[in-house]
């Protein structure tokens, strides 16, 4: 091969000698070879390059199986990590199902002890003021008594205008028994917080001093009631004259050495702190007020100052769940004289 000079710069070509023995010359072919090599190059060039593209294709499909396992591989793992996440939820969830139920049965439970106790406290107060019951119905029936025996005489002298007057009495005596009793049975029939109404403050409170009648008779104590007629309240009624039933023998038990007995009962609204529509409701007495070491302990449990056998100390405590439970408050503090304790409650409207 030799180099041959070219238009465009140098070229090569294939030199070949061919004899010609006639002429005794030796002729010189010289075959370029340019257009040859390009080819083979062009050749060659196509040749790697479908092969890098090959290379290419090859890697490029094996980096795309590599990445379906990868992303199965994640898909396998996030599934079971779902999985298991759904099963750790399901667990607390039944955790949280098995603990809310029986929050719901200890706060039943709860509930049911708490009406126990207010039933209890409801009867001990009874108790307490049953000899004054006790006389509040002997006196009637005694009165009776007396009635039928003299309508026996009026009868014998024909005395019709005073038989019939008589017979009269003696209906509205024994309304008043039944009055009484009846007034009895209500106080002491089993209530549950669910059963709330619209009551009459002046009607429970009226109760209430029904039922003391005789104590604040005896003790000569001036009751003062100020209790519009239109303080509704919402109140399960049976425990709210348990409440003021409570409040009043309180009163009267610090009254007792007191040389001037009143016992004060004065509502209003309730001012605007209260978050909906409220009735207030004081007791107050001219009693001995409350000690102000006393003050932090009074509505705790079993506490009292009262000599044993006349005070357990749970009429305050029984007293304010019961107007907790009613949505409302019960506070104590010192008026001019004695204690006032204030009860808030909602209205009726509310
Ligand atoms: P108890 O009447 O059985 O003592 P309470 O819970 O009703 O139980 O009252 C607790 C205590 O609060 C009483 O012992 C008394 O010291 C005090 N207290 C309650 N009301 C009054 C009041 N109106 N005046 C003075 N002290 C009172």
């Amino acid at each position: 091969m030799i180099a041959l000079p070219s238009a465009g710069g140098a070229g090569s070509g294939l030199v070949e000698p061919v004899a010609m023995p006639d002429l005794g010359w030796t002729l010189w072919t010289v075959a370029p070879t340019g257009a040859a090599s390009r080819q083979a190059a062009l050749v060659a060039a196509a040749t790697g390059l479908t092969g890098l593209a090959l290379a290419f294709a090859l890697a490029a499909a094996s980096q795309k199986r590599q990445r379906l396992r990868a992303e199965q591989a994640m898909r396998l793992s996030l599934e079971r990590r779902v999985a298991e996440r759904t099963h750790d939820l399901s667990e607390a969830n039944t955790r949280l199902r098995t603990e809310i139920a029986e929050r719901e049965r200890a706060t039943t439970a709860l509930r049911a002890t708490q009406a126990e106790l207010i039933h209890a406290g409801r009867l001990a107060a009874l108790g307490q003021i049953s000899t004054a019951i006790n006389h509040e119905i002997n006196q009637p029936l005694a009165a009776l008594r007396t009635f039928l025996a003299s309508t026996a005489l009026f009868l014998e002298r024909g005395d019709e205008a005073t038989v019939r007057r008589n017979l009269q009495r003696m209906t509205e005596v024994t309304q008043r028994i039944a009055e009484i009793i009846r007034h009895l049975k209500d106080f002491a029939r089993k209530t549950g917080p669910e059963h709330r109404e619209p009551v009459r403050l002046a009607s429970a409170a009226e109760a209430a001093l029904d039922l003391l009648r005789v104590r604040l008779r005896a003790e000569d104590v001036t009751v003062d009631c100020r209790i519009p007629p239109d303080a509704m309240v919402r109140a399960e009624p049976v425990r709210l004259e348990q409440v003021i039933l409570n409040l009043m023998v309180n009163a009267l038990d610090a009254m007792r050495d007191a040389p001037e007995r009143r016992l004060d009962l004065c509502a209003a609204r309730a001012t605007s702190d209260e978050p909906a529509p409220s009735w207030r409701l004081d007791v107050a007495d001219s009693g001995s007020g409350i000690a102000p070491e006393h003050m932090a302990q009074i509505f705790d449990p079993f506490f009292t100052t009262k000599p044993a056998g006349e005070g357990l100390g749970l009429g305050l405590s029984l007293s304010s769940l019961i107007v907790r439970d009613l949505g409302g408050s019960l506070t104590a503090g010192n008026g001019a004289r004695g204690a006032v304790l204030t009860l808030v409650l909602p209205a009726a409207e509310s």
